[in-house]
């Protein structure tokens, strides 16, 4: 070959790897789904045959591990766009604004898109800036624009939405197969609020969460049954996850409730703060006053207290610019309050992320996916670029890598109980930046070996 073709050659593989994929028509549809606060070891000790089912049939990993912090809105929102909480920037379920102590409460952030939009754009935009339809039906963060971007359809759950009405959560799963069935939606994200809710209202260790893992298995099993009724056994992947865990939260006699007026003036000390919210808390000091806050906080028992700056980097939270100064981390299952003990969770979350409680699950199940597969634990980071591949589109920068989870899948070409053969795009293998893709990066290799 001349070198002026071998050139024009390269140039045309650039300027491919440079431009957005065109609808991946190739690409089998993906649902989300997310069960809150889904502790890791919750199927172990109540009959749960639909998901040890999934087992034989899909992948499973050991457990996940969610990012600090362990929240409902920042950990979604990890899963959703692959990015670390310090660059994502939803640092807490509520929205606040420590100059002006305006203070939003969880539920009423989800249309809120000057919460969410930090530049960090989430899957569903991407996907469609690729030629995808996607859709959210109640997932945190598919209630806001991004960059002006909508998601193709939303429906964002009410301020009094019930989280465990079992019939609805049938008809939640029938209405988002025939998204994908008649209407060809290609992602669709789902959630539910339990076993959260029952967690923090019960305790994760009690008959009632019981109950609801059990209610969750029957949902699990209907939502199979659905996949086939509307044929899409073939060409539907399903990944099942959740945001984080759960812990009983340790109340007197057993021990001494942390309530931190106890430790200083709040009212003399510090200027913002969120710190009846769980084992969680931020707090602005004064002007002048940040030594004196830092030093009062760390006589504190069962407390670890941090200068934004100086948290320890497997944290990935240190860079966020919305973060106050002092961040507090109550030990597991303690509860911080400012000056009363107000907060009457018999269960919560919000705890370090190594923390067993704090684990979550992750079940996959698809044409692409293997069968009866158990891989060891990884981080939640992990799932976007799966998705990304899944879906056979670019994915936006991100704090993941393919490598992870990788092993989940089947060897490229191979598929699930299907006659449809599809060749999966090839994606870079992590790395936080976009790079062109690996089949581009080999046709250069072997063009610069010619040469
Ligand atoms: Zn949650």
């Amino acid at each position: 070959m001349k070198k002026l073709q071998l050139l024009l050659l390269v140039a045309a593989a650039l300027s491919a790897a440079g431009k957005p994929a065109s609808k991946a028509v190739g690409a089998n549809k993906l649902l989300l789904i997310s069960f809150d606060g889904f502790r890791w070891d919750y199927d172990q000790d109540v009959e749960t045959p639909n998901l040890d089912q999934l087992v034989l049939d899909g992948v499973k990993a050991k457990y996940i591990t969610p990012p600090m912090l362990t929240m409902t809105s920042p950990s979604h929102f990890t899963t959703i766009t692959g990015r670390w909480v310090e660059d994502h920037e939803v640092v807490h379920n509520m929205m606040y604004d420590s100059k002006t102590n305006q203070k939003v409460s969880h539920k009423k952030t989800l249309t809120r898109s000057e919460w969410w939009d930090n530049g960090v754009l989430p899957l569903w935009i991407t996907a469609q800036n690729q030629g995808l339809k996607t859709a959210s039906f109640h997932f945190p963060g598919g209630g806001a624009n991004y960059s002006g971007q909508a998601v193709n359809r939303v429906l964002v759950e009410e301020f009094d939405h019930p989280d465990d009405n079992e019939t609805e959560w049938r008809q939640n799963v029938d209405t988002v197969l025939r998204w994908f069935s008649e209407e060809d939606f290609h992602l669709v994200t789902l959630y539910y609020g339990e076993p959260d809710n029952v967690g923090h209202a019960k305790g994760p260790d009690t008959e009632d969460r019981k109950k609801i893992i059990r209610q969750i298995d029957r949902t699990i099993g209907y939502l199979r049954e659905a996949i086939d009724r509307h044929s899409l056994t073939d060409s539907l992947n399903v990944i099942i996850t959740s945001d984080h865990g759960m812990t009983t939260v340790k109340k007197r006699p057993q021990v001494e409730e942390i309530i931190l007026n106890k430790y200083l003036n709040l009212i003399k000390l510090a200027s913002f703060e969120i710190l009846d919210y769980g084992g969680f808390g931020i707090l602005t000091p004064r002007p002048g006053k940040e030594q004196e806050v830092f030093d009062s906080l760390s006589k504190a028992p069962n407390l670890t207290v941090y200068h934004k700056d100086q948290m320890p980097e497997s944290f990935h939270l240190g860079k966020s610019e919305r973060l106050p100064p002092i961040v507090v981390v109550a030990d597991l299952g303690f509860n911080l309050n400012s000056r009363f003990i107000v907060y009457v969770n018999k269960g919560d979350h919000g705890y370090h992320n190594g923390e067993m409680d704090m684990k979550t699950i992750f079940r996959a199940f698809g044409p692409d996916f293997r069968r009866n597969f158990v891989s060891e634990p990884f981080d939640s980071v992990h799932i976007y670029p799966l998705m990304c591949k899944l879906l056979q589109i670019h994915p936006a920068p991100h704090n993941g890598s393919m490598r992870v989870t990788e092993p989940l899948l089947l060897p490229s070409g191979e598929h699930n109980g299907s006659m449809r053969v599809t060749e999966p795009l090839l994606l870079p293998s992590g790395g936080s930046q976009l790079t062109a893709p690996v089949s581009v990066t080999l046709l250069l290799l072997v063009i610069f070996t010619v040469l």
